[in-house]
């Protein structure tokens, strides 16, 4: 089949080709590293099939621009869907396909080095003793050991985090809207209401999809109901929390720490270099200046067996497809996200 493949970097290609060859599915690649959203939908002329990433824009504009030149299926390089507009979609007949698990060790241990780091301050050690200053004040963290770690969404990721904090000696707290029974056979671990979950936790990760139910769950309302100097950390979709409520709830030093791995307007931004550039996002740029926020730029998932994974089965759900097979991860249009077990 003839896909058009948007949001491209070299390593997507590297991973696509050698699946592409050692799968022997003969799917011819088309390569762009330009976004899909209305305007770009054009590149994917004669193209029965599409293949996109968590930025880009599979909205009612640019599917009806994507149908009208012929193209029937949708296939997503990642776990999230939020970006694609499942209703028209089905109304215009095309099929969406997406990667329903891949390393979830990936997310979950880059969520232990955001927590490291803004605890300890690893960032401003390595800047420090390159530049031969050897001072500990402003470094000092505490031992994780015996602190409560909330986990919201109790998914293939956030049961992987728990896992992971149950090592540390953590006491865990897990919220989730489809309890999943393996959570509380951890030691130190069980469920609690949303509200418990934020008043008792020292460090809140956030693990649950971008939903209209979860859309800003992190508000003003949840932040006040937060321990003053909480750690929050968020790799799951930036929507999930109100940025401006988090900057106050940072000035205000209800939040003590913010780690994030993804920035509700990060589709103008991610996966790009800006390092020549003035960035025009202001919110952005605020959040950077503060000494107690990290950044990364949507990189968890970026684990070499991740790429694996993501390429084998978006290969293998283009090829059922085209075969007339039926697909395992096929989103259908009311598709509703439930608690899996842990990978
Ligand atoms: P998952 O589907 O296994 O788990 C999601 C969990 O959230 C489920 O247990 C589900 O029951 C729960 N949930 C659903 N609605 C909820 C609600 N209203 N309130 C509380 N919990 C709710 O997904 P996963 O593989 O663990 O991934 C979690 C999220 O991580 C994904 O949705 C995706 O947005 C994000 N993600 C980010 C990266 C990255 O690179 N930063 C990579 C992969 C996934």
């Amino acid at each position: 089949m003839k896909i058009a493949v948007f949001s491209t970097e070299p390593y997507d290609r590297q991973f696509l080709d050698a699946e592409n060859a050692s799968a022997k599915a003969n799917h011819e690649l088309v390569y762009f590293d330009t976004r899909l959203e209305p305007k770009t939908a054009s590149l994917a002329e004669g193209c029965p099939a599409i293949c996109v990433f968590v930025n880009d824009d599979v909205g009612t504009e640019t599917l009806k621009v994507l149908a009208a030149q012929g193209t029937r299926l949708i296939a997503l390089r990642c776990t999230g869907f939020n970006n694609v507009d499942l209703k028209t979609a089905a109304e215009l007949g095309m099929t969406v396909v997406r990667v329903t698990v891949y390393s979830p060790y990936s997310v979950a241990e880059h969520v232990v080095g955001l927590i490291l780091m803004l605890n300890r301050r690893l960032y401003r050690a390595y800047n420090r003793v390159r530049d031969d200053n050897f001072a500990l004040h402003g470094l000092m963290g505490f031992d994780l050991h015996g602190r409560t770690v909330g986990i919201l969404g109790t998914g293939k990721i956030g049961m992987i985090l728990a896992g992971i904090m149950h090592g540390f000696g953590c006491q865990l707290l897990g919220y989730d809207a489809y309890p999943n029974a393996n959570f509380e056979t951890i030691g130190n671990a069980r469920y609690v209401s949303l509200p418990e979950l934020l008043a008792s936790s020292d460090i809140i990760s956030l693990h649950c999809p971008l939903i209209p139910e979860t859309h800003h769950i992190i508000n003003v309302e949840s932040i006040a109901q937060m321990k003053p100097g909480v750690m929050l950390i968020n790799t799951s979709r930036g929507a999930l929390i109100d940025t401006q409520a988090v900057i106050d709830g940072i000035k205000s030093g209800r939040i003590g720490y913010l780690g994030i791995d993804v920035y509700e307007q990060e589709n103008e931004l991610f996966f790009r270099d800006w390092s020549d550039t003035v960035i025009q996002d202001d919110v952005f740029q605020l959040l950077q200046s503060f000494p107690n926020v990290v950044i990364t730029a949507h990189q968890a998932f970026f684990t070499r067996d991740a790429l694996q994974d993501i390429s084998k089965t978006t290969i293998a759900n283009i090829t059922d497809i085209e075969q007339g097979r039926p697909c395992p991860n096929e989103v259908k249009t009311e598709q509703k996200v439930v608690a899996k077990t842990s990978a």
